[in-house]
């Protein structure tokens, strides 16, 4: 190869190296020469370059480009990092090397300009470029060669580079035969021999090998050649640069193996990552495997183009996403998005994006790299925590009731619209200003009473007051509780309240009216206990004159004018009775004492008492059971009262027939009760009325055209008395047949049958006072009364039995008796002035003397439950006023017959 051939060829390679060369005039500084890469570099055209100098290209002060090229004629050659100026204004960052050289008999400046975004072959075009010593090839870190053979084997010559890359001389290489191939690494000599052959084929070859040095390590060459026909018969040239890449080669390992590190954690990662163009729709150079899962798309699709990036983004957010990419990228900062993409599946994903643009060193945007993470579980989360969240604010919005959040010293965090308006203020804001203790409470210490109350609180309801806007009063009934943190600090109150101003209202009227209808009731109560002293007393003189006179006058019709007083007093009598029960009930007096013993007897008694009333009507009236005996648990008083007002409704309300008590006991669900029953053959009662009958003045004809008389409280009284012993009153009927009233009972004991079901004698019992026996002298007993006509009746009924001493007073009483010892003491309770007689009784039962005689209590006081009190006051036995001559005689017979047989 000739010596310009030569020059030819390194011109060529010059002109194509990836590296800016550019030859200054030492004096003037103008360019001599540029190649091809440096051309690109700065922008400029070969005419535009003619013109410039190196001040013009190279950034700098011009004093310190002197200075340092001056420096250069004595060191020979330099390196520097600096920065170019391109045509359009740009800078650039370069590392230079920097010498001083001949050229065509001038001294040149010589700069070489590392370039590394383009590659390029090597040899690919040929331009003419003349003259080029060899020195400046010398500082190229190539070593070049040409050959007969591919390979430094059958080199025709070699640039003595070759000895800086290898450290043989470029002699050992032209003349030791297979000097070449024996450093070949052994592993693939045979490989690259035979890759040479095969390069003999094609114009233009690049092989990679690993070479020994002259020190014994292997590096990595680059070997690029040219393969060129020079003549007919075939003969071929190479012409090779050969390039020590160990560095590279050493970082591509490197960065191999940091790549599959890296890949591995692409792979594992819980998001997408990604590098893609910057610009929509987003061709993906890289994107990571999750993506498949994300969209069921594999990333291979989007690698090779088949999908962009922007398909799988939801229509309706892809302007969001174009506009703040855009953004992120001008403006050099990161961007982070949320938007919706969709599966192959159809199934929506939200997802967070964080990418950023990376930029050349010219600024320009290169690609774009981000991270993709599937957020869609917690966004659907948020979502629905939002739309509850809306729901609540919603409903708290619209709701009729106040809801509130405030802070712990007493200023709201959060009101409603319901709140401003039981308030009365105008608007939210308005509320949420106010200072809740001193604005809301008409007393702060109102609210700290509060709180101290419910510190430890339990969500409960509280009543309390506010003050409105306008200064009047608000009740809030609210359920509050405290919200606090992990530490048990209290965070806020928090309350739903409403509006109870009415009802508060409302409650105090309704109390101050219980307030007012106990009153009067209590004043109903005393006046009835008073009326009913009032009534009996004068009572005792016309029933018991009444009677004396219907029995011992001489003329037959004052007889029986006597009666007729007789009976209208007994039916005045019943009636009293009455009402006194019936206070008594309501004033909730009524003492109940239950003992357990046998009612057969009671009724009995209660058929003897009746027995005139049903034969003055025609009717009969039995007893009827099969039991020997019915012992249940009751009180003596009230049951007599009870059936006794069943028996005289039953011997009132029928005309035909007559009455029936009869008692059982009855198994039910179980259970066994006792019933005793009133039947009778009547006139029967209304369906519609059998409830009614049971009210307080009830009857079922009523008004002005009633057709019985009485008071319409019998049954009240009865189904009351009934329910205080734990029994129940039915009544079944059937109009103009008769009606059956049961009381029912519960029942424990065992049931005893008499053998034979024997039907009771009608016997009429008269229980008249056995005439005292003659000639024997009569005990003096003491009666205690103030009402005349009394004393003149107990004197007239026991004339046969006893004398009768009186005292008029209590005080009187204890005087006499302390002069006389009287067997017997009649005690009227209520002796008008001074001490009434109970107070007596308790003074004379401290005398040992009088410790165990009989004293009888007598009282128009005659409600149920008094006779306790008597008992208790000492009385042995009492009788209520007005009483029957019978009874009254009875009772005073049994104590006296007592005295004498002691
Ligand atoms: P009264 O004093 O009117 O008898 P009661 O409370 O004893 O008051 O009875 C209320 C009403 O029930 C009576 O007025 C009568 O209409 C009806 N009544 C009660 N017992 C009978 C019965 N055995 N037969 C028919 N009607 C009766």
């Amino acid at each position: 190869m000739s010596e310009k051939s030569n020059i030819f060829f390194y011109k060529n390679v010059l002109e194509n190296i990836p590296l800016g060369l550019m030859i200054f005039d030492f004096n003037s500084k103008k360019i001599i020469e540029a190649n091809q890469t440096s051309k690109e570099l700065l922008g400029y055209s070969e005419n535009e370059l003619k013109d410039l100098t190196l001040y013009d290209i190279e950034k700098g002060d011009r004093k310190e480009l002197d200075e340092l090229i001056n420096k250069l004629e004595e060191n020979y050659s330099f390196d520097k990092e600096t920065i170019l100026i391109k045509k359009d204004k740009s800078e650039y960052l370069v590392s230079a090397k920097i010498f001083i050289s001949e050229h065509l008999e001038n001294k040149v400046i010589v700069y070489f300009l590392e370039e590394y975004s383009r590659k390029r072959s090597l040899l690919k075009h040929l331009p003419y470029i003349d003259d080029l010593p060899e020195m400046i090839l010398e500082n190229l870190p190539i070593a070049f060669y040409t050959s007969e053979s591919p390979s430094l084997s059958d080199a025709t010559w070699i640039s003595d580079n070759i000895r800086k890359i290898t450290g043989y001389d470029k002699e050992q290489f032209i003349k030791i035969p297979k000097f070449w191939e024996s450093n070949l690494h052994p592993d693939e000599r045979e490989n690259i021999k035979k890759l040479y052959r095969a390069g003999l084929k094609q114009p233009y070859n690049e092989i990679t090998y690993r070479f020994k040095t002259a020190s014994g390590n292997y590096i990595w060459l680059s070997d690029r050649y040219l393969v060129k026909e020079i003549d007919k018969e075939g003969r071929k040239i190479i012409v090779g640069a050969v390039l020590d890449i160990s560095m590279e080669k050493i970082a591509e390992i490197a960065l191999k193996e940091s790549e599959s590190k890296f890949q591995t954690l692409v792979k594992n990662l819980p998001g997408v990552v990604y590098r893609c163009e910057i610009d929509y729709p987003w061709q993906m150079f890289f994107i990571s495997p999750e993506i498949e899962n994300l969209c069921g798309i594999k990333p291979e699709e989007f690698i090779n183009g088949t999908v962009k990036y922007a398909d799988i983004i939801l229509p309706e957010d892809i302007d969001y996403v174009i506009k703040e990419v855009k953004k992120g990228i001008e403006e050099k900062h990161s961007f982070k998005l949320e938007y919706r993409v969709k599966n192959k599946n159809g199934s929506i994903h939200y997802i967070y994006e964080k990418g950023r643009a990376l930029y050349d060193k010219n600024g320009t945007p290169l690609f774009l790299d981000g991270v993709i993470i599937d957020i869609t579980e917690s966004k659907l989360m948020e979502i629905k925590l939002k739309e509850k969240e809306e729901k609540l604010s919603n409903l708290i919005e619209n709701m009729q009731e106040g809801y509130y959040r405030s802070t712990p010293d007493g200023h709201f965090l959060e009101v409603n619209n319901a709140l401003v308006k039981i308030l009365g203020y105008s608007s939210k804001e308005e509320l949420m200003k106010v200072y809740i203790p001193l604005d809301l409470y008409f007393d702060p210490s109102e609210r700290e009473d509060a709180e101290k109350e419910n510190i430890n609180f339990i969500p409960n309801l509280e009543v309390y007051r506010l003050k409105k806007k306008d200064g009047t009063e608000v009740w809030i009934e609210e359920h509050a509780r405290y919200i606090r943190d992990e530490n048990g600090n209290i965070l806020y109150h928090e309350g739903i309240c409403r509006d109870v101003t009415e009802r508060i209202i409302a409650e105090r009227e309704l109390r101050k009216a219980k307030e007012k209808a106990e009153e009067a009731s209590r004043v109903k109560t005393n006046f009835l206990a008073n009326m009913s002293h009032e009534l009996r007393t004068p009572l005792v003189g016309i029933l018991g004159f009444s009677e004396i006179l219907s029995k011992e006058s001489d003329n037959p019709e004052v007889r029986q004018f006597a009666e007729y007083i007789h009976n209208s007093g007994m039916r005045l009598l019943e009636t009293v009775n009455l009402i006194l029960d019936i206070s008594k009930i309501e004033s909730d007096k009524l003492y109940v004492s239950l003992k357990r013993s046998d009612v057969l007897p009671l009724i009995d008694e209660i058929v003897n008492l009746f027995s005139i009333a049903a034969k003055n009507k025609n009717l009969y009236l039995k007893k009827e059971t099969r039991l020997k005996s019915l012992f249940i648990k009751y009180d003596e008083i009230l049951l007599r009262s009870a059936i006794s007002n069943l028996v005289n409704n039953a011997i009132k309300f029928t005309e035909k027939g007559g009455v029936i008590i009869s008692a059982d006991v009855e198994e039910k669900d179980g259970n066994k009760y006792a019933l005793i029953k009133v039947i009778d053959t009547g006139i029967g009662i209304p369906k519609e009325s059998k409830n009614l009958i049971f009210e307080e003045f009830r009857q079922v004809s009523e008004g002005p055209s009633r057709g019985f008389e009485g008071s319409g409280l019998g049954l009240t009284i009865t189904k009351r008395f009934v329910e205080k012993m734990n029994g129940t009153v039915e009544v079944e009927s059937e109009l103009g047949k008769g009606s059956i009233f049961t009381l029912r009972f519960p029942y424990t004991g065992k049931v005893q049958f008499i053998e034979k079901l024997v039907e009771e004698e009608k016997e009429e019992v008269v229980y008249e006072v056995e005439a005292v026996q003659k000639g024997k002298q009569l005990p003096t007993i003491l009666l205690v009364e103030d009402d005349d006509a009394s004393i003149q009746i107990v004197k007239e009924y026991l004339k046969d039995m006893c004398n009768v001493d009186v005292a008029l007073r209590a005080e009187s009483c204890l005087e006499k008796i302390k002069h006389y010892k009287y067997p017997m003491i009649l005690m009227d309770i209520n002796l008008g002035r001074g001490m009434n007689g109970s107070e007596a009784t308790k003074i004379i039962r401290k005398m040992p003397e009088y410790k165990d005689i009989p004293i009888i209590a007598i009282t128009a006081f005659a409600m149920v439950g008094d006779r306790e009190e008597f008992i208790e006051a000492g009385c042995t036995d009492y009788i209520s006023k007005p009483f029957t001559k019978k009874v009254f005689n009875k009772l005073i017979k049994e104590y006296l017959d007592k005295i004498q047989n002691t």
